[in-house]
């Protein structure tokens, strides 16, 4: 049980890690908390966008669409490796997913299959989406790939959680399929030794 950090902490942990940080308008108070709870936080998630195009893909995240409303995540990290802060609080990000899988969370255990879409995720994950095509061709330059274990090692070092606290949307929610073209596997083995 965390309470979730602070915005101003949040971005002091992201800078602290050596990101570099883009901070969308007023990000710190751009949330969905007046639809549901926020916290406690118990890990975090990644995605990817499924769109490309730097500007295109952060104005999406953090204004959302019809019948999704923004922010889409709390950070959005770019092809290049830049982290834009696009919203903090609840987001739209992880939806309904497995209570099996959020437990596994919790104790950083072995994941089960999400096989069950019973739990809301969106207070107890912060999320990072990731600018990509999602079709398994769209490369991932390393660039963005050292930024998503930065930034994923950054909240966890902050709330004393290890790399089995970072999840994909895939391990989340039955049917989705993000991220695409890395394994998570691999993701969290970067994050534990970063984190060492
Ligand atoms: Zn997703």
């Amino acid at each position: 049980m965390a309470p979730p950090m602070s915005a101003d902490s949040f971005l002091d942990a992201l800078l602290g890690e050596g990101l570099t940080i883009v901070q969308v308008g007023a990000w710190r108070t751009h949330n969905r908390n007046h639809k549901g709870p926020w916290g406690p936080v118990h890990g975090v998630m990644i995605h990817h966008t499924a769109t490309s195009g730097t500007a295109d893909t952060v104005r999406l995240c953090r204004d959302g669409y019809q019948g999704l409303p923004g922010p889409l995540c709390h950070g959005v990290i770019a092809k290049d490796g830049t982290v834009h802060l696009v919203g903090y609080g609840r987001a739209n990000h992880a939806g309904l997913g497995d209570d099996d899988v959020l437990r596994a969370v919790i104790a950083e255990t072995a994941l089960p299959p999400d096989d069950e879409a019973n739990t809301d995720g969106n207070p107890h994950f912060y999320g990072f989406e990731c600018e990509n095509l999602g079709d398994g061709k769209d490369p991932w330059p390393q660039v963005q790939l050292e930024a998503i274990e930065r930034a994923a090692a950054a909240v966890c070092r902050r709330h004393g959680w290890g790399a089995p606290s970072v999840i994909g949307h895939l391990e989340w929610q039955p049917g989705k399929i993000d991220p695409r073209g890395f394994t998570m596997s691999s993701m969290r083995t970067r994050i534990a030794g970063r984190l060492a």
